[in-house]
Protein backbone atom coordinates (compact mmCIF):
# COMPACT_ATOMS: atom_id res chain seq x y z
CA UNK A 1 0.00 0.00 0.00
CA UNK A 2 1.54 3.08 -1.43
CA UNK A 3 0.88 6.67 0.46
CA UNK A 4 0.50 9.31 -2.26
CA UNK A 5 0.90 12.69 -0.54
CA UNK A 6 -0.50 16.30 -1.68
CA UNK A 7 0.44 19.36 -0.63
CA UNK A 8 -0.41 23.47 -0.90
CA UNK A 9 2.49 25.56 -2.25
CA UNK A 10 2.17 27.47 1.78
CA UNK A 11 2.41 24.09 3.38
CA UNK A 12 -0.78 24.77 5.37
CA UNK A 13 -2.79 22.35 3.81
CA UNK A 14 -1.67 18.40 2.89
CA UNK A 15 -4.05 15.40 1.77
CA UNK A 16 -3.05 11.82 1.22
CA UNK A 17 -4.43 8.82 -0.70
CA UNK A 18 -3.12 5.35 -1.26
CA UNK A 19 -2.63 3.96 -4.85
CA UNK A 20 -5.07 1.02 -3.58
CA UNK A 21 -8.07 3.77 -3.09
CA UNK A 22 -6.88 5.67 -6.22
CA UNK A 23 -7.48 2.42 -8.47
CA UNK A 24 -10.72 2.06 -7.01
CA UNK A 25 -11.60 5.76 -8.62
CA UNK A 26 -9.81 4.88 -11.94
CA UNK A 27 -12.34 1.77 -11.76
CA UNK A 28 -15.28 3.88 -11.74
CA UNK A 29 -14.13 5.68 -14.43
CA UNK A 30 -13.15 2.89 -16.58
CA UNK A 31 -16.71 1.29 -16.05
CA UNK A 32 -18.52 4.74 -16.66
CA UNK A 33 -16.10 5.12 -19.99
CA UNK A 34 -16.92 8.51 -21.84
CA UNK A 35 -19.95 9.55 -19.18
CA UNK A 36 -19.17 11.75 -16.00
CA UNK A 37 -18.91 9.46 -13.04
CA UNK A 38 -18.19 10.53 -9.14
CA UNK A 39 -18.91 9.77 -5.45
CA UNK A 40 -17.70 11.10 -2.20
CA UNK A 41 -14.62 11.22 -0.65
CA UNK A 42 -14.36 9.50 3.31
CA UNK A 43 -11.82 9.92 5.30
CA UNK A 44 -10.61 11.85 8.21
CA UNK A 45 -8.31 15.43 9.09
CA UNK A 46 -5.50 15.71 11.50
CA UNK A 47 -6.20 17.55 14.31
CA UNK A 48 -5.43 20.58 13.39
CA UNK A 49 -7.30 20.18 10.41
CA UNK A 50 -4.60 20.61 7.91
CA UNK A 51 -4.13 17.01 6.84
CA UNK A 52 -6.97 15.63 5.16
CA UNK A 53 -6.30 11.26 5.37
CA UNK A 54 -8.20 9.51 2.42
CA UNK A 55 -9.53 6.16 4.08
CA UNK A 56 -12.38 5.51 1.06
CA UNK A 57 -14.01 6.59 -1.91
CA UNK A 58 -18.12 6.06 -2.87
CA UNK A 59 -19.43 5.47 -6.88
CA UNK A 60 -22.47 7.39 -8.05
CA UNK A 61 -25.31 7.79 -5.67
CA UNK A 62 -28.53 6.42 -7.27
CA UNK A 63 -30.27 9.98 -7.31
CA UNK A 64 -26.64 11.72 -9.30
CA UNK A 65 -27.10 12.89 -12.69
CA UNK A 66 -24.48 11.91 -14.91
CA UNK A 67 -23.98 13.09 -18.65
CA UNK A 68 -20.64 13.47 -21.27
CA UNK A 69 -19.94 16.88 -19.55
CA UNK A 70 -21.60 17.18 -16.30
CA UNK A 71 -21.73 15.28 -13.18
CA UNK A 72 -24.45 16.40 -10.15
CA UNK A 73 -23.81 14.00 -6.95
CA UNK A 74 -27.07 12.76 -5.45
CA UNK A 75 -27.24 11.85 -1.99
CA UNK A 76 -29.31 8.38 -2.07
CA UNK A 77 -27.57 5.91 0.79
CA UNK A 78 -24.94 7.82 1.79
CA UNK A 79 -26.18 8.59 4.80
CA UNK A 80 -26.05 4.74 5.47
CA UNK A 81 -22.55 4.64 4.49
CA UNK A 82 -21.48 7.66 6.17
CA UNK A 83 -22.97 6.03 9.51
CA UNK A 84 -21.05 2.76 9.28
CA UNK A 85 -17.87 4.90 9.05
CA UNK A 86 -19.07 7.39 11.43
CA UNK A 87 -18.22 4.27 14.10
CA UNK A 88 -14.22 4.16 12.21
CA UNK A 89 -13.74 7.67 12.76
CA UNK A 90 -14.43 8.51 9.54
CA UNK A 91 -16.80 11.22 7.74
CA UNK A 92 -17.78 12.94 4.62
CA UNK A 93 -14.25 15.00 3.31
CA UNK A 94 -15.29 15.81 -0.53
CA UNK A 95 -16.22 14.60 -3.49
CA UNK A 96 -14.32 13.28 -6.68
CA UNK A 97 -15.40 13.45 -10.19
CA UNK A 98 -14.38 12.38 -14.07
CA UNK A 99 -13.65 14.38 -16.84
CA UNK A 100 -13.43 11.58 -19.63
CA UNK A 101 -10.63 12.17 -21.98
CA UNK A 102 -10.18 15.83 -20.71
CA UNK A 103 -7.98 18.19 -18.29
CA UNK A 104 -9.03 17.28 -14.46
CA UNK A 105 -8.92 21.58 -13.82
CA UNK A 106 -12.17 22.17 -12.13
CA UNK A 107 -14.57 23.80 -14.21
CA UNK A 108 -16.75 27.17 -12.73
CA UNK A 109 -19.36 24.59 -12.78
CA UNK A 110 -17.79 22.69 -10.51
CA UNK A 111 -17.07 25.80 -8.41
CA UNK A 112 -20.06 26.36 -7.81
CA UNK A 113 -20.80 23.31 -6.64
CA UNK A 114 -18.33 23.22 -4.27
CA UNK A 115 -19.80 26.20 -2.15
CA UNK A 116 -23.46 24.59 -2.47
CA UNK A 117 -21.53 20.87 -1.42
CA UNK A 118 -19.81 23.06 1.36
CA UNK A 119 -23.53 24.63 2.70
CA UNK A 120 -24.74 20.92 3.11
CA UNK A 121 -25.71 20.35 6.03
CA UNK A 122 -26.55 16.49 6.44
CA UNK A 123 -23.04 16.31 5.32
CA UNK A 124 -21.46 18.30 7.48
CA UNK A 125 -18.43 18.89 5.19
CA UNK A 126 -17.69 22.65 5.40
CA UNK A 127 -14.10 22.61 3.76
CA UNK A 128 -14.38 19.71 1.53
CA UNK A 129 -11.55 18.17 -0.68
CA UNK A 130 -12.24 18.17 -4.49
CA UNK A 131 -10.30 15.55 -6.62
CA UNK A 132 -10.68 15.50 -10.48
CA UNK A 133 -9.52 12.91 -12.86
CA UNK A 134 -8.94 13.73 -16.48
CA UNK A 135 -7.90 11.68 -19.13
CA UNK A 136 -8.34 8.04 -19.44
CA UNK A 137 -7.17 4.73 -19.45
CA UNK A 138 -5.34 4.11 -22.56
CA UNK A 139 -3.25 7.51 -22.36
CA UNK A 140 -2.85 7.83 -18.90
CA UNK A 141 -4.73 9.15 -15.71
CA UNK A 142 -4.29 12.78 -15.05
CA UNK A 143 -5.38 14.09 -11.52
CA UNK A 144 -6.25 17.39 -9.56
CA UNK A 145 -6.80 18.21 -5.67
CA UNK A 146 -7.99 21.36 -4.32
CA UNK A 147 -9.44 22.69 -0.59
CA UNK A 148 -12.62 24.80 -1.10
CA UNK A 149 -12.15 26.89 1.99
CA UNK A 150 -15.42 29.22 2.82
CA UNK A 151 -13.49 32.45 0.95
CA UNK A 152 -10.84 30.56 -1.29
CA UNK A 153 -9.93 27.35 -3.32
CA UNK A 154 -6.44 25.82 -2.56
CA UNK A 155 -4.76 23.63 -4.99
CA UNK A 156 -3.11 20.65 -3.80
CA UNK A 157 -0.17 19.61 -5.48
CA UNK A 158 1.30 15.97 -5.57
CA UNK A 159 4.66 15.31 -3.92
CA UNK A 160 7.44 13.55 -5.19
ZN1 LIG B 1 -15.99 18.86 -13.29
Amino acid sequence: MNKIRFKSTDNKFSAEITDEILNDIHGECIKSNDTETGGIIIGKYSEDRSNAIISSITGPPNDSKQGKCTFEIGVSGLDKILEDNLDLGYRCIGDWHFHPNSSPRPSIIDDMQMKKFACNKPLNCPEPILLIIGGNQDKGWELSLHVYTKDSKISLKKQK
